[in-house]
This record gives structure tokens, sequence and C-alpha cells, in this order.
């Protein structure tokens, strides 16, 4: 495919800008003007529809294929919450800070109060802030609440995180962001935060434990009640991260479970399709006792029913714009909304299933570190491959040629060749069988014919990349 700009020809238009029929504002400053052309590509409007008509194919999505990559959630996202994020285009937010602005814009606040309610209700948490714009922007909002409530108590000597190392990378990333340092507790044998170890780091200098449950092992932790027992105990705070709740929706409340803060994000669980870096949310649960450092302002419901923004003078101050990602807000609440209780117990009874299903049948051919009940994802190691010179990144790159997205590899950390499968819910079992066949095809290309998988991929516009110097040393790839 040729780029946009090798097909650009001096002269030639897409587009034909009217005179302009309104007085000429100053030029700029003379410093800040462009001292040559643009540079733009001239192509005609064709040209154009072509060039990006081209891209889109290239794309690859949930809307065209399978798309098991573990940790990520990318589940189907129904049009209609969709359209639920398009009614609200028109809708400029500053009409809520204008005088009499509110009466303008009630449908909106009223969305923003049902979201939040809808999330303590769904996390067992007091009261909720929609305005972080992505999970790990949700962690740093919770540490900095924790930070706000034990310095408000005077309680300045706290100066350590816990984070097991089957955490999310987010997780030790925004408790340092925070100013916190970070102590590691490793896995023991059974899959868990080693809990020896824990309850020997723990004491009155540690601010909170942030704990990703399921890990990122895909597996529940039987002990989070007695963690967060342990905590409170020293007068440290617990973080759930729960930026994934597919597994647990209707199933598990982590504020009745005895943590503090919880984040989620709506671009995973809730019906907003992620990935390629955005738009997100992350809205942030607390505890009754952490409400006055929420950040500010919030949405509240008066006395005669209307709603209004409200400051919230105490609170860690604004960590966005507005209220959040509206466009986001306003998917996830259409979805909470659609499926109800029993969808939502639904989604993560099926997610589970489909993770287990897809474990059951993989293990024969692929190495399982930790052979227990996953939750809404399973993780294999490719340490059997790897005796036939097979590496993950072979068999990910086998799929592609297959039509799959591959699964997540070499993550989580703690497990070698790791290969993390999530299947989500919304996929049928036809199409797992589909993946199924491949993936046992592909071990068997490992014992037998190593060399095609990793000559893959084959079938893409683009070979076998050196993923470091992709990373490193980046420009804009063409070939064809
Ligand atoms: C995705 C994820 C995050 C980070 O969320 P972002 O929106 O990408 O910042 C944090 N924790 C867990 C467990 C996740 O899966």
């Amino acid at each position: 495919m040729q780029l946009i700009y090798e097909k650009s020809m001096p002269g030639r238009t897409g587009v034909r800008i009217p005179l302009c029929d309104v007085p000429q504002a100053q030029p700029f400053p003379e410093a800040l003007r462009r001292k040559g052309a643009a540079g733009l590509p001239e192509v005609s409007e064709l040209d154009l529809v072509r060039h990006y008509t081209n891209l889109s194919r290239r794309n690859f999505s949930v809307d065209t294929n399978f798309y098991p990559l573990g940790s990520c959630t990318m589940k189907y996202n129904a049009k209609i919450a969709e359209d639920a994020g398009g009614l609200f285009a028109q809708c400029h937010p500053v009409l809520a800070l204008l005088p009499g602005g509110e009466k303008l814009v009630q449908g909106p606040l009223s969305l923003v109060h049902g979201l939040e309610q809808q999330l303590a209700e769904i996390t067992g948490m007091d009261e909720v802030t929609t305005q972080p714009l992505a999970g790990a922007h949700g962690e740093m909002t919770g540490i900095m609440v924790i930070a706000a409530y034990h310095r408000a108590r005077g309680d300045n000597k706290r100066k350590y995180v816990i984070v097991p190392d089957s955490s999310h990378g987010t997780n030790p990333a925004s408790a340092a962001m925070a100013g916190y340092q970070i102590v590691t507790i490793p896995t023991a044998p059974y899959g868990d935060m080693d809990l020896d170890l824990y309850r020997a780091a723990m004491n009155d200098e540690v601010a909170a434990v942030m704990m990703t449950c399921p890990n990122t092992l895909g597996l529940f932790n039987p002990h989070i009640a007695e963690i967060c027992a342990i905590a409170h105990e020293a007068g440290a705070l617990t973080y759930y991260d729960g930026a994934n709740l597919n597994a647990i929706l209707g199933k598990v409340r982590p504020g009745d479970v005895g943590f503090d803060v919880i984040h989620v994000n709506l671009h995973k669980t809730f019906g907003t399709p992620h990935g390629g870096g955005g738009p997100g949310s992350g809205p942030v649960g607390v505890k009754k006792g952490l409400i006055p450092y929420l950040p500010t302002p919030r949405v509240a419901k008066k006395e005669d029913g209307s709603f209004g923004v409200e400051a919230h003078p105490e609170g860690i101050g604004r960590v966005s714009d507005f209220f959040g990602n509206f466009g986001v807000m306003a998917r996830a609440y259409a979805y909470i909304t659609l499926l109800g209780r029993e969808g939502l117990i639904e989604v993560s009874e099926q997610a589970v299933l489909n993770a287990n299903y897809m474990m059951a049948r993989l293990k024969e051919a692929y190495d399982l570190p930790f052979d227990k009940t996953c939750m809404h994802e399973c993780v294999f190691s490719a340490s059997r491959q790897l005796k036939d010179g097979v590496h993950a990144i072979d068999i990910a790159k086998y799929l592609i040629d297959r039509g799959y997205h591959p699964p997540t590899v070499y993550f989580p950390l703690n497990v070698k060749e790791a290969i993390m499968i999530e299947p989500t819910e919304t996929e049928s079992k036809e199409t797992m069988d589909a993946f199924i066949e491949v993936m046992l095809e592909a071990a068997k290309l490992a014992q037998e014919k190593p060399e095609l998988l990793h000559e893959a991929p084959v079938t893409m516009p683009v070979g076998r990349l050196d993923e470091t110097r992709a990373a490193r040393a980046q420009q804009v790839c063409c070939e064809q």
C-alpha cells in the first residue's frame, strides 16, 4: 500500500475552502508563523477515502475477530451502548457550571449521579467519583484519597504501600506516583500473595495494601477478608483493583469483604470498547470515612429531587475536567441499566465458565502453572514448547496468521513464557472451539515443524518485527 504522502501530486486537492467572508483576525506574531508550506499531502477526495478504507481493513477488532487478550477484557460491546454514548454529543459540559445552567443539564447530571449509585451498589462502597479517566488514574486518585485520610488524622509516618507481585503493574506505579515506597510481596506456591510474608511486612508505617483480585494469574484470592483485617489492625487501609469486575459481578462486593477503596474500569467491564489508548474511565469508590477526600466537585441530589454541582472542599481537588469521560459513563450507565442485576450476574457466570472451558481443553497441550479453577481468564506457559525451541511469541504470531488476536503473552511476569487467555462472556462455544483447535495445532507444530511457527506471521502486510527496534526506533513503515 502506498503512503498517502506518496500519492501526493502538487496542486491536487479534495477540498475547496470558502473565501473568507468575515473580518480577518490579527495575524499571528511573526515568530509563531510557519516559515514554509505545511507539507501536507495533496490528494483527491477519492485518494483519501481509499487510503482510510484500506487502512481500516487492516485493523483488527472485536467487531471482526476473536480477541482473547488476557487482562484486557476485549468483549463485544453492544451497539446500543454506543448509541447511548452518542446521545450527549451536543451537550457541552460547561453548561453545568454557568449561572442557571444546571437546569439545562439535569439529564447528564442525573446520569452521573445514577452511575455513581449503580457502581456503589455493585462494589459495596458508600460513594463513587467518576472523575478518573483510566484505571491507573483511578488508582492514583484512590491512593491520594488514602494519603489525605492519613494526613487528616495526623498519621504522618506511613510511607509504604504493600503490593503483591501478582498485582497489575500499574498498582506499584500509581502508589509511587502518589509518593509512597513500594513493598512487594511474592506469590506463594499456591498462587496467591504469601500470607506469612505479608503479615511480617505489615506495620504502622504502611499506608495501604493494594490487591488485584482476581490476580493477574486469573485466580481469586480466598484470603482477602483476612488480608483486610490484618491491614486494618495496623491502621492501614485496603485498596481493591477492580479494573476487571467481569468475574465477580453480583457475586462478591469488595466493600463487604473489608476493602476501603476500589477503582473499576468502565472500559473493560461496562460496555466501552478499548485498546489503542482510550478513551477510558476509572471511577473510584470509597467507604464512608473516606468520602470527604473524594475529588471536587460532586453531583448532589437536592431536596426537590433535582441535581446540582457542589464543591467538595476537603477533597483532594480535581483529577480531571468536569466529571470525567462522559461518553464512556453514558455507555456504562446504559449497559448496567439494560442488563440489570440478573444480567450482570449472568455476565460473570458466563465469563468464568468460558475461561474454565478454555483452561480444561488446553491443559493437555500447554503447561498450567497453577492448576485450579480460574476466574475470567487462565494463564498457561509455553515452557513445554520451549523444549522444542518454540516461544510464546511464536505461537502468538501463528495465531495472527490464523485470524485470531493473540492472547496476552509474557504477562504476568511471574510466569515464564506466559500465555494469558481471556475469552470473555460474549463469545460462543463454537468460536472458542475453533480457537482451541488452532492452539492445539500450534502445540503439534511446535513438536513437528517448529520452523513454521518461527516464520509466522506470513499472511500479514508485515512479517515478524524486531520488537525492540520497533519500540525504540519508530518510523512509518510500509511494504507492498
Ligand atoms: C487494565 C488494568 C489496569 C489499568 O487500567 P488502565 O485503564 O489501562 O489504566 C489496572 N489494573 C488491572 C488489574 C487491569 O487489568
